[in-house]
């Protein structure tokens, strides 16, 4: 028999990554404004049209890119924040595939806009199905703009596979929100089909998320802080007697990177042990500082899922770490739920 094994040509190899990496408009947003704040962009916005499916805009004051940078953005594995394979262990950027602009370029018609401090003008590219179709120099201001337009247009089936619009703009709205929550001295807008559906001003976390959720928010807020060798916590949770019927408001940021974890999730059910109704859930918005070393984010391509090296004492230390604020916040006393 004769050899029969060949590499895949680059723009099916992008599209394949893209399947993962690319489940929806929402996973764009998610990994444009994960690359803005990689930027140290202090003002982010977002625009979209349609729930993101013909169009999303996400323009940032970050620190742009180069000419050449411009252009290598969009390989795959090009990244600029890691450099070996040690570097994975002590990550401190949102990114280090390099797969999201390749991924993007693969399945939609992306327009790239940027300036570094240093360029006297700056770059626009065009490329459409991982095929470069312009790079000409324009005037601009140091940042980036990116536009993504027509998501899934030569992959018909994932096109169709999109939910409606409003589903897709709640998703939109969560990834949003889970970024904005984990950065709050970055200012953020929202708009949609012209409309804007937040403008959040820098702000501190507490500020941030009554800025979010409402301003009745911040009275619900109790306090959490707690600083051991292994972990820092700090952030809210809701009291008790306003817990929810379904898991709304329920975050956890580890190293300003939101994200989910039952086991944790848990350990803070455990410690409003007694004090919910049966079926609620309490609210919370934690924040964890770890030493980078002692997690591992390289589990899945969207980073939503975190191994921590020692699970079990963060657990512990969550826990009672709540137990001990909703007790100083005289929460207990004042309940007299049925169990
Ligand atoms: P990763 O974020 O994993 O490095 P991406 O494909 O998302 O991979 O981006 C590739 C590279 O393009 C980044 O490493 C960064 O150098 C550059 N880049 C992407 N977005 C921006 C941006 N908004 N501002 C400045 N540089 C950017
Ligand atoms: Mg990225």
């Amino acid at each position: 028999m004769s050899d029969v094994i060949q590499l895949l040509p680059d723009h099916v190899a992008n599209q394949i990554a893209a399947g993962e990496v690319v489940q929806r408009p929402a996973s764009v947003i998610k990994e444009l404004l994960e690359n803005a704040i990689d930027a140290q962009a202090t003002r982010i916005q977002v625009v979209i049209k349609d729930a993101g499916k013909t169009q999303i805009q996400i323009v940032d004051n970050g620190m742009g890119m180069s000419l050449t940078d411009a252009r290598m953005s969009f390989e795959r594995h090009a990244t600029s924040k890691i450099k070996s394979a040690e570097d994975l262990f002590s990550l401190t950027t949102k990114g280090f595939r390099g797969e999201a602009l390749a991924s993007i370029a693969a399945i939609a018609q992306v327009e790239l806009k940027t300036k570094d401090d240093e360029s006297e003008v700056g770059t626009i590219i065009k490329i459409e199905g991982s095929e470069v179709t312009s790079q000409e120099a324009c005037v601009t201001l140091q940042g980036t703009s990116i536009s993504v337009k027509n998501l899934f247009y030569n992959i018909p089936a994932r096109r169709n596979f999109l939910k409606s619009d409003a589903v897709e703009t709640r998703h939109i709205i969560d990834e949003f929100q889970r970024v904005a929550l984990a950065h709050p001295q970055i200012a953020f807008d929202l708009f949609h089909n012209g409309n804007e559906l937040f403008q959040l001003p820098e702000t501190n976390f507490r500020q941030r998320i009554t800025n979010i959720f409402g301003g009745k928010t911040n009275e619900k807020l109790v306090p959490v802080t707690e600083e051991t060798e292994l972990v820092e916590i700090s952030g809210f949770v809701g009291k008790p007697e306003f817990a929810k019927k379904s898991r709304g408001e329920q975050f956890f940021f580890v190293n300003n990177r939101f994200i989910k974890s039952p086991y944790l999730n848990h350990a803070v059910t455990a410690a409003f042990d007694g004090l919910l109704k049966e079926k609620s859930y309490p609210s919370y918005f934690l924040y964890l500082k770890v030493d980078p070393r002692s997690i591992d984010i390289n589990i899945h391509p969207t980073k939503t899922e975190i191994k921590f090296d020692d699970e079990h004492a963060l657990y512990a230390i969550l826990r009672s770490a709540i137990k001990h604020s909703l007790g100083q916040f005289n929460v207990a006393p004042v309940l007299d739920f049925e169990r």
